[in-house]
């Protein structure tokens, strides 16, 4: 599990939370980045009656407690998750996926700027986006001339293994 990741039931009883809040937690338990309809499928599981408006004024909450953030890119709809500490993010523009990354050095190079400008409180957040590697992967093999053939005669001969 990453060490990211939120242990929900600990949580319950260091914040003393709610029913509603754990299972807001438990819903993001895997570590993932989930939409808040996901988070409400998965929280009607255990409370058939939560509805959407409940998941979003708890997803507030918790993160005004600190123990979940909100992700969006170019104004795509928020994902959540459950995290303590500051990360940035690799988004795959094909398939979506969300992959927390530590980025070494970006605190200082985001506070220069912003001293330089005379910014006070500042905060930073960096994406990167791009293909991830098994979506770079299904894209590989278009050939550069002739659009008609889906899959251009791929080698075998990656890595010599076949002695
Ligand atoms: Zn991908
Ligand atoms: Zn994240």
């Amino acid at each position: 599990m990453d060490p990211n990741t939120v242990d929900a039931g600990l949580l319950q009883s260091r914040y003393r939370l709610t029913k509603q809040r754990a299972a807001v937690l438990r819903a993001l338990d895997n570590g993932g980045h989930l939409s808040a309809e996901s988070i409400l499928d998965r929280v009607r599981d255990e409370m058939p009656g939560v509805s959407l408006g409940t998941i979003y004024r708890t997803l507030e909450i918790l993160r005004e407690i600190g123990l979940v953030q909100a992700f969006s890119f170019a104004g795509s709809a928020a994902r959540y998750e459950a995290a303590l500490d500051k990360h940035h993010h690799l988004l795959c523009l094909d398939c979506r996926s969300l992959e927390n990354v530590q980025a070494e050095g970006l605190a200082r190079i985001a506070q220069g700027v912003a001293d330089r400008a005379g910014y006070r409180e500042v905060d930073y957040a960096l994406t990167i986006v791009g293909l991830c590697s098994a979506c770079a992967r299904v894209r590989a093999p278009e050939s550069p001339a002739s659009g008609s053939s889906t899959i251009a005669g791929r080698s075998s001969s990656s890595g010599g293994s076949s002695v």
